[in-house]
């Protein structure tokens, strides 16, 4: 008990309705990313939980509808995973001060679903805008997050295929398990939690009598520290213990915090004994993963461990093209690959940055060209440029032209080394803020007239050499990726 205390002190304030709406928004802003979140979200604000329905203050009616098209479902699916009575959420235009919540409705959160096994796990019926609309759906899985929407290119083709594999064994007639578990790890925004929920889905369109639990493991422990504190033990134990598929988000949430690791332990050890499907995620590999006891790491790694690697310059443009193509925008090439170009912490941020171009074209009604989205991005663009320095270009291109380093300072005059030199001084014009006595100095102390010739040379070879514009190209773009 004391364990468990300390590792929820924030319990009570968190179910707060303020509590609640805090983390609908925090999840929400990670889920679309910064960009949209500030275009959209910054500004709205809680007025007031009454009879079941949320009611949301927006400075504007453009926000108002905006947020109602194109967030409101999702707000209403996290918040009804926090807490089941919210079955509506209505978008309102009001002044942006923040009223506190009726203690009428206040009572009501207090009643939240202490005393039911754990919510919001499997498929529970609806979740739309208004949940009386019947279809059922599996709560707190995002709609847009399945295979068909998901891009695969080098990166992320082996967990692809891993998690392609986990979905059609679970949903076999006779149940199979081919690898337990199945372990996706990698870097925040590169398709980890759509590809576990692309896993639930295709479970519950082919097989909807398979149990599927999917949760972070945040939630995991909570619904235990939950059941610990209600005596309700055996119930959470039932309920993880008959699953087919049990899917737990970033596990790495778990280091350090022992009870919940046993108990995962366990739960975990009861479902591979019964050959039930277990797919884990995690921001580290089992091995890197910290405050996990040795045991807990060796489990992990007993089945497929399946790396999402960082993006690559074709990945992004390609799921840029299939996001353009979803939302049925038409954006010129030119921008896309701008965006693929500058765009390159994770897929999270590239679509933030893609849904402020389209919300800007809705809006206001303007064309998107390269011009306007650079102007409209400027902020973004601005903090992604990498600095780069004029030792790393020089390293680059020599290692490109395949000349020694030295060449790059050296005074010989033999094309095979002045070519590489000159294309390095052209690209520190270009890429950094230097001068041109300055670039000259770092080229072994050359005069700024070389340096200014080099740079014309280049130019004009670019224009009449398309390898050598090829090469300038690639250089850059690896430079500034
Ligand atoms: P993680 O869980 O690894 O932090 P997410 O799965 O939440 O990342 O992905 C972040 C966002 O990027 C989501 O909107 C997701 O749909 C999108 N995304 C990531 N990878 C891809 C991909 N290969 N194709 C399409 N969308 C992707
Ligand atoms: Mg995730």
């Amino acid at each position: 008990m004391a364990e468990a205390a300390q590792e929820n002190p924030g319990e009570t304030a968190a179910s707060t309705p303020e509590g609640q709406w805090g983390r609908v928004i925090g999840q929400l802003k990670q889920e679309i990313g910064d960009v949209a979140y500030r275009s959209w979200l910054a500004s709205i604000n809680l007025q007031r939980i009454e009879g079941g329905e949320a009611v949301i203050a927006t400075p504007a009616r453009l926000y108002r509808d905006w947020i109602a098209s194109h967030y409101a479902d999702r707000i209403l699916a996290l918040w009804r995973a926090e807490n089941r009575q919210v079955k509506r959420i209505s978008v309102v235009v009001a002044p942006t001060t923040r009223e506190s919540p009726s203690p009428a409705a206040a009572a009501d959160e207090g009643r939240i679903e202490l005393s039911q096994p754990p919510p919001a796990l499997g498929f529970e019926p609806a979740s739309g805008v208004d949940s009386d609309e019947e279809r059922p759906q599996p709560s707190g899985l995002d709609p847009r997050f399945t295979f068909e929407n998901f891009v695969v290119g080098k990166p992320n083709e082996l967990a692809h295929a891993a998690a392609r594999r986990v979905a059609e064994a679970c949903s076999a007639p006779v149940r199979m398990v081919p690898f337990n578990p199945l372990f996706l790890y990698g870097g925040v925004g590169l398709g980890k939690t759509h590809l576990m929920h692309a896993i639930a889905w295709h479970v519950h369109k082919n097989a909807c009598a398979r149990k599927v639990i999917y949760l972070s493991a945040e939630k995991f422990m909570h619904q235990f520290i939950r059941a610990l504190r209600f005596k309700s033990t055996m119930d959470f134990k039932e309920e993880f213990r008959s699953v087919d598929l049990l899917m737990v988000d970033d596990v790495q949430f778990i280091s350090g915090k022992e009870s919940t690791q046993e108990e995962f332990f366990h739960t975990f050890n009861a479902l591979v004994d019964q050959n039930r499907q277990i797919v884990i995620s995690a921001d580290k590999s089992p091995s890197d993963l910290e405050g996990l006891e040795e045991r807990m790491r060796s489990r992990l790694g007993w089945g497929l461990v399946a790396d999402l690697h960082p993006t690559t310059y074709e990945l992004r443009l390609g799921i840029l093209q299939s996001k353009a193509e979803q939302a049925n925008m038409h954006i010129p090439r030119k921008v896309l690959e701008l965006l693929a170009h500058r765009i390159t912490s994770n897929v999270r941020e590239l679509e933030g940055a893609l849904n402020r171009l389209v919300a800007n074209m809705q809006l206001v009604g303007r064309e998107i060209t390269l011009e306007s989205a650079q102007e409209e991005l400027h902020d973004l663009l601005r903090t992604r440029e990498r600095r780069v320095t004029i030792d790393e270009i020089q390293r680059r291109v020599a290692e490109h032209f395949n000349v020694r380093f030295a060449e790059m300072t050296s005074a010989r005059r033999a094309r095979t080394f002045a070519r590489p030199r000159q294309v390095a001084m052209y690209l520190s014009k270009q890429l950094t803020s230097r001068s041109l006595p300055e670039i000259g100095r770092k080229f072994g102390g050359r005069d700024h007239t070389t340096v200014m010739h080099a740079v014309r040379r280049i130019e004009e070879l670019k224009n009449s050499d398309p390898i050598l514009a090829e090469d300038i190209e690639l250089l850059c773009r690896t430079l500034q990726g």
